[in-house]
């Protein structure tokens, strides 16, 4: 096992990550900015060290500052959490090159997935369904370009390759200005992502996101353990996730679970990774893939009893898969909030001092967070502060449970849009389950 981990993030994420290390008696390093002083992590850490001053690009984006804090603390592995460096193929390959182990998928899986183009290429390769669209980028032949929008049947969504954070998109209804957004979206993807390559889609008007939480472990054994829901969105940022996704069958499950599985297996991929598709009308289309831990991954965990962070580190140990697909069964449901501090209605940041922080408990309830009594959330990053988890023996159990927990917890001093859940869990449409991605938008008047 892996001695010493230095922890590349901050927040509910870095903590996570330090409890797992502690299970597996892995001693840990707390890197982090001159503003994170008290993060709980780092007060639990074994070791810290301050690698630059608060925002992001000097610290937690500082990848100088994160190698030589490995070096200095002589830690084995770097683990960078989500957000940040975890996506950042340059930076996996420089920890590698640098000797530390990085707690992630190889770079050049990375690299594959994070270009949509060639990840669109390797998963239809490997039998994943994909949206109808153009067989990689558009090239500059306008008539053609028309012909090919006119055979997908519009509307349809130009793309662009390097594109991320819901950027670098734009949806076409008719030919009349279809040329217009191909130039539009290359010139925007050439000065935001410095790659100018679009590609077009089939733009689905109703979908669901719904998407499927791999591990594998690079030895030639690789899992599923099923489905997330994460439709309930507001601005393409998750705000409640589930699991199982409402109305999915066990056969829908092992048939898209299993070619994702052997994309992975084809790729050569190690530790945790995320598919990503749009589903509708009973069909599931693939959009993306993440190479890394994502936030939701706690509704997985509590379905399936599978320890998601635990097995990265011992994955990146270079132990092999101890689960077979077998073994994966999932019990009840699962249900999360992102807990953010921000104003429940305008959705503006409200960092400051957290004078009142009480957790709420209780059977299958959990927490993530970093926040305690006396905190200070920092302006300069994220909002999120926390994340409330329901388990139940059923979806109707979790909710009962989400409900209960909503009304337990108290945060005081900042505002968060704790009253916002709230009011989500009285909504029928979304207690039915099933609401597409624009539900939430719609609901509350956003759109
Ligand atoms: P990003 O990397 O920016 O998150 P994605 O490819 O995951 O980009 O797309 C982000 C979001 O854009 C999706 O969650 C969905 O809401 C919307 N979207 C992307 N492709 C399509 C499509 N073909 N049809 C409808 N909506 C789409």
């Amino acid at each position: 096992m892996l001695d010493k981990v230095v922890i590349a993030n901050r927040g509910e994420i870095a903590l996570r990550i330090l409890r797992a290390c502690r299970e597996l008696d892995i001693k840990t390093v707390a890197v982090h900015s001159s503003a994170d002083n008290n993060l709980k992590h780092v007060l639990l850490a074994d070791e810290t060290v301050c690698i630059g001053p608060p925002p992001s690009v000097d610290s937690y984006l500082n990848m100088p500052a994160i190698i030589s804090a490995a070096e200095v603390t002589d830690a084995v592995g770097i683990h960078p959490g989500y957000g940040f460096l975890s996506e950042n193929a340059d930076f996996a390959e420089r920890c590698e090159s640098s000797g530390f182990v990085f707690i992630g998928p190889p770079s050049d899986a990375i690299r594959l997935m994070g270009d949509k183009v060639s990840a669109i290429r390797a998963m239809k390769e490997a039998g994943v369904p994909c949206v109808p669209g153009s067989d990689g980028p558009l090239g500059e032949d306008n008539d053609e370009n028309q012909r090919l929008a006119r055979d997908i049947g519009y509307p349809i969504i130009i793309k662009a390759a390097g594109g991320g954070g819901g950027r670098g998109m734009r949806v076409v209804h008719s030919e009349a200005s279809l040329i217009a957004a191909i130039t539009v979206t290359k010139a925007e993807a050439r000065a935001a992502f410095d790659n100018d390559i679009v590609y077009m889609e089939k733009f689905l008007e109703h979908p669901r996101h719904v998407e499927f939480q791999l591990l594998a472990d690079g030895q030639g054994n690789a899992v599923h353990l099923g489905e997330r829901d994460c439709s309930m969105q507001r601005r393409h940022q998750k705000v409640i996730e589930e699991a199982p996704a409402p109305g999915i069958t066990e056969e829908q499950r092992q048939k898209i679970g299993e070619r994702c599985v052997n994309a992975c297996l084809e790729m050569g991929y190690r530790s945790a990774g995320t598919f990503e598709f749009l589903y509708q009308d009973g069909e599931f289309y693939f959009i993306e893939m993440n190479t890394r831990l994502q936030v939701e991954h706690p509704v997985t965990e509590m379905i399936t009893g599978v320890d998601i962070v635990r097995e990265q580190l011992r994955i990146a140990s270079g132990e092999k898969l101890d689960i077979r697909q077998e073994d994966v069964k999932i019990q009840g449901h699962a249900i999360e909030c992102r807990i953010n501090a921000e104003d429940p209605k305008t959705f503006m940041p409200s960092p400051g001092l957290v004078t009142l922080w009480h957790s709420p408990g209780g059977p299958g309830v959990r927490i993530d967070s970093h926040v305690y009594s006396g905190y200070k959330v920092p302006p300069f990053y994220d909002s999120m502060i926390g994340k409330l988890i329901a388990h139940g023996h059923d979806r109707d159990a979790a909710f009962a449970r989400m409900r209960n927990a909503l009304t337990e917890i108290v945060i005081e001093g900042i505002k968060t849009n704790v009253p916002l859940h709230r009011e989500i869990f009285q909504h029928a449409a979304f207690q039915a389950g099933g609401t597409d991605i624009h539900y939430l938008e719609k609901r509350l008047g956003l759109k």
